[in-house]
Parts: structure tokens; C-alpha cells; sequence
């Protein structure tokens, strides 16, 4: 029998590759892992210093992991598990952590005794108060060092009596340097700062512009704020708003299909109505691409290849991630959208290998989940410290969110949920920042082997070769009993 006559039209199909299936190609380098530089893109107008996102799940993301994200240089995408005030208020917390300009100041009244404004300073925690009046102009500045004499001797005195009256102020517009060169000019350590008639907008401290140096690389806003990323439904556009107008950077609709009509035109929608950057996902085709890549700011990739994710082994659909990754790249290109690989990162090779097949940036959710910033308590099983993580398509996440990522009508409280996700432990595994520094430093020396400096030059000169199966097993540690736990390899990770 010929071949022609053995296969079926139906088994004339194009064969999909995936993480362990690839190996980048080394190649002549110039340059030192260290050197390499990991600046990307992650959307139309957001740049963040490592290419790396924190997943949307309620075991992965809310503002603590965004805060510690976006001050290493990542971005953290709020889940939305949440109310849509809730959601509001911890992008404002993240939005805040880091904010040259601190807005809800503390202040004291001129006829505040300084016995109540010393107690006020110290339930506050803070140690010094600007003066105002009624109408929130400032008198003077009064700390601690002032209050203290009159405390000692005539404690009835009012504040108008023992505040420095001669108040530096700075305008909203001051920058770091401006203001640090205010205080060492005139040895104080907090300046208020004052509109053009001299009302209170906020303060700047000595101690909060040191915390910010020691985030060099942080990704930050152009008014110096932390970036945050939150997540919203593919029908929710009253979220999408609150989010925007809470001061999201980045909004990512979140569906597990979104190449669906009903979808793409609610996510064209949401894009007109808000100024932050939409992120539409997950797709995993280039006819996907092709739907959304004249509204989209950003295009997420992933159809199962999640940790915790029982999508392909449910439903029978999928497609492995480093194809499906190259597929929406080749489209995103030409439009010059960004692109994220989602999902199925196991180690730093794997998020190189996802940005060599054309992603500009990769999200993750089990990689961090055993960090301290993740949502949730330790736990000890055997004698092992670990962490909950669970799908976003579990059931236990469906209960507490909804199931419409995954196009399911949830209002029937009936009804069974039919899971696309499981509810797991994943091993603890300390802060955040070394976990980000072990990903980001083997992405670096992936850039190395490939002689690239910048991402956009890695994602340009990466080849791929094809491993087999013996290659694979070549790839591990083999024949050996590991003795001591590398920090950034588990064999059964
Ligand atoms: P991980 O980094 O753990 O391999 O994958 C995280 C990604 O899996 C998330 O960013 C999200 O896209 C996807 N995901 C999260 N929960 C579920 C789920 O329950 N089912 C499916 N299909 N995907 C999920």
C-alpha cells in the first residue's frame, strides 16, 4: 500500500512543539551574561526592566507581589477574585508604595496644644506634621525635635508657638533630586509640597526618597509611581473602568479563549473606553492574532500549558506553547504589538526559550506561588514547608470567582462546575526578589549563549534546534544523586 493511501486526510496534521522540544542554538557572543540587557516592552506604552509578569490568580497576585514585581523591575497583575472596590483599592496601594509625593499627610492644627499633636505624631508613627489652616494653606512645620522643649516645660502651649514658621515648600512638579537638593541645602528632612496658592498637596521625605534609590531598576510610571497590571473579565467593562481609573497601567482581559466573537468584541469595547493598556489573551493561533491585532495593546499566548491547568486533558484542545507563541509573534510583528508567553515556565531556559520564539515578555504563576509575597500561609506537610496554588479554573477558585474566564454561566448555584484547573501545594521558597533574581539571571546567560544584548537583538538572532528524547535526558542532571538543592532547579519541578 502506498503512503498516499495509508493516511487519512484527518492525520495530515502539522506537528506543535513545546518548551522541552527546542534548545536555542549557541552562538559566537561578545558580550557577559551580566552585560545583557533585559528592557522589553510588555505593552503598546509599557516598559518594564525585566521581562517578566506575575500571573493574575488569587494564590499568586494581589498588591504585595505587585508592589515587590514592579520594584524589581517586573509587573504584577492583579487576579480578580475580588470585589471591583476592592480591586480599586489595592491598585492604589500599589500605585502608592513607592510614591515620591506622600498624599495623605498627617498635619496639625496652629491651636492643637503640643501634647496633642505629640500623641497624634506617635499613633501616626510620624515625626514631624506640617501646620495648616483651614483651608489647608500651610503656617509652618512642626517635629518632633520642636515639641519636645515645651513638652519638658509648658506642655499647654499651642503649636502656632513652637512650629517653624518659615516653612520650605516644593511644587508638585519637584523631582527627587530637587527636593534632596532642598534638604541638604537647608538641613531639614520633610518638605511639604504646595499648589500655586500655597495649599497642602502632599510631603516629601528625606527616608522615602532614600527607599526609592534602592529600587534603581524599578518599573515605574512617568510620574515615578510603581506600575500594576490587573485583570478583567472578557464582559466586564464596568471593572475595566473602576481599574482604569484607580490607575492601572496595563488592563488584561482575562479568558482562558479569547478568539471567540463575543470576546474580541466586548475586549474592543473595554479598549475604547479606558486609557490604560489592554492586553487581550489567551490566544494561541495566528488567526487569533489576526482578530484582535487592530485594537489589542498587547497579546497574551497560552491554551493549557498552565501548571495547575487540565484544559487539553478536559476539553481535548490546546497547543503547545513555544508554537503557539511563534504563531501570534509572527502576526504581533508586523503590527509591532507585544506579545507574553502565559503559563508552563518551569525554569529560566523555558521564559528565554518562550522570548526567543518572538515573545517580548513572560508571565508566570507557579514559579512565584511559594514566594512570601504570594497570597496565603505557609503550611507543613512531612516536614516540608508549601504554599497553596490552585487554577483560576479550580473549582475552588470558580466558587470564590466565577467561571467566566472560562465562558461558563455560573449564576446557577446548581450547577456543577466542570474544572479546567486543580487546586495544588507548591514548595515554599523565601522572598520574591531571589526567586526574580535566579529567573532573570538564567534568562541573562541565556542571552549570552545566543550573543545578544538586548531582547529585541535575542528575539532577532535566537535559532532553535530540535531535541529528541535521548537529548532531553542529556539536558538533566543524569546518573547522578543530587546531593545539595540548587536554588534554580528541581527535578521535579
Ligand atoms: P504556570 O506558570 O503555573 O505554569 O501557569 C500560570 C498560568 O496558567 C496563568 O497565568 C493562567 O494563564 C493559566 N491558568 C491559571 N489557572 C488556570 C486554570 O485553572 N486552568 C487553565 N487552563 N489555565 C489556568
Amino acid at each position: 500500500m502506498a503512503n498516499d493511501e495509508f493516511f487519512s486526510e484527518k492525520l495530515r496534521v502539522p506537528e506543535a512543539l513545546t518548551f522541552d522540544d527546542v534548545l536555542l542554538r549557541p552562538k559566537e557572543s561578545h558580550i557577559e551574561p551580566d552585560e545583557a540587557n533585559t528592557e522589553t516592552r510588555v505593552s503598546r506604552n509599557v516598559t518594564l526592566t525585566v521581562p517578566v509578569l506575575s500571573a493574575a490568580m488569587d494564590t499568586v497576585t494581589e498588591s504585595d507581589m505587585a508592589i515587590a514585581m514592579a520594584r524589581h523591575g517586573g509587573l504584577g497583575v492583579l487576579h480578580r477574585n475580588m470585589t471591583e472596590e476592592e480591586m480599586a483599592a489595592e491598585i492604589e496601594r500599589v500605585k502608592r508604595a513607592d510614591e515620591l509625593i506622600i498624599r495623605d499627610v498627617v498635619t496639625a492644627r496652629p491651636d492643637q496644644t503640643v501634647r496633642e499633636v505629640d500623641e497624634m505624631m506617635d499613633r501616626r508613627g510620624v515625626s514631624g506634621a506640617p501646620v495648616v489652616d483651614e483651608d489647608d494653606r500651610v503656617l509652618g512645620i512642626i517635629s518632633a525635635t520642636d515639641v519636645r522643649p515645651y513638652l519638658e516645660v509648658g506642655e499647654r502651649d499651642e503649636v502656632r508657638e513652637a512650629m517653624t514658621d518659615e516653612v520650605i515648600t516644593a511644587p508638585e512638579d519637584v523631582t527627587p533630586r530637587e527636593a534632596l537638593e532642598l534638604m541638604y541645602d537647608h538641613k531639614i528632612e520633610r518638605v511639604p509640597v504646595v499648589d500655586d496658592d500655597d495649599h497642602l498637596v502632599g510631603l516629601v521625605t528625606m527616608q522615602g526618597i532614600l527607599q526609592r534609590r534602592e529600587y534603581d531598576s524599578a518599573a515605574r510610571d512617568e510620574n515615578g509611581r510603581l506600575r500594576a497590571g490587573a485583570a478583567v473579565g472578557p464582559f466586564e467593562e464596568e471593572r475595566a473602568v473602576t481599574a482604569d481609573e484607580a490607575g492601572a497601567d496595563v488592563l488584561f482581559i482575562d479568558c482562558a479563549h479569547a478568539h471567540n466573537r463575543n470576546v474580541i468584541e466586548s475586549a474592543r469595547a473595554i479598549a475604547g473606553s479606558v486609557d490604560a493598556d489592554v492586553v487581550v489573551g489567551n490566544i494561541g493561533t495566528r488567526e487569533a492574532a489576526e482578530e484582535i491585532a487592530d485594537f489589542a495593546d498587547g497579546m497574551k499566548v497560552g491554551i493549557g500549558p498552565g501548571s495547575i491547568c487540565t484544559t487539553r486533558v478536559v476539553t481535548g484542545a490546546g497547543m503547545p506553547q513555544i508554537t503557539a507563541v511563534s504563531q501570534v509573534a509572527d502576526v504581533a510583528r508586523q503590527h509591532d504589538i507585544p506579545v507574553i508567553a502565559d503559563g508552563g515556565i518551569r525554569y529560566s531556559g523555558d521564559a528565554i526559550k518562550a522570548i526567543a520564539a518572538g515573545a517580548d515578555a513572560v508571565m508566570l504563576g507557579s514559579y512565584f506561588a511559594g514566594t512570601d509575597e504570594a497570597p496565603g500561609r505557609v503550611v507543613t506537610m512531612n516536614g516540608k514547608k508549601y504554599k497553596q496554588y490552585r487554577g483560576m479554573g479550580s473549582v475552588g477558585a470558580m466558587k470564590s470567582g466565577g467561571g467566566e474566564r472560562y465562558l461558563k454561566d455560573t449564576d446557577d448555584e446548581e450547577e456543577e462546575f466542570v474544572p479546567e484547573g486543580v487546586e495544588a501545594a507548591t514548595p515554599y521558597k523565601g522572598t520574591l526578589e531571589s526567586e526574580l533574581h535566579q529567573l532573570v539571571g538564567g534568562m541573562q546567560s541565556g542571552m549570552g549563549y545566543v550573543g545578544a544584548e538586548t531582547i529585541p537583538e535575542f528575539k532577532e538572532r535566537a535559532e532553535f534546534v530540535r531535541v529528541s528524547g535521548a537529548g532531553q535526558q542529556e539536558s538533566h542532571p543524569h546518573d547522578v544523586v543530587i546531593t545539595d538543592e540548587a536554588p534554580n532547579y528541581s527535578p521535579d519541578q
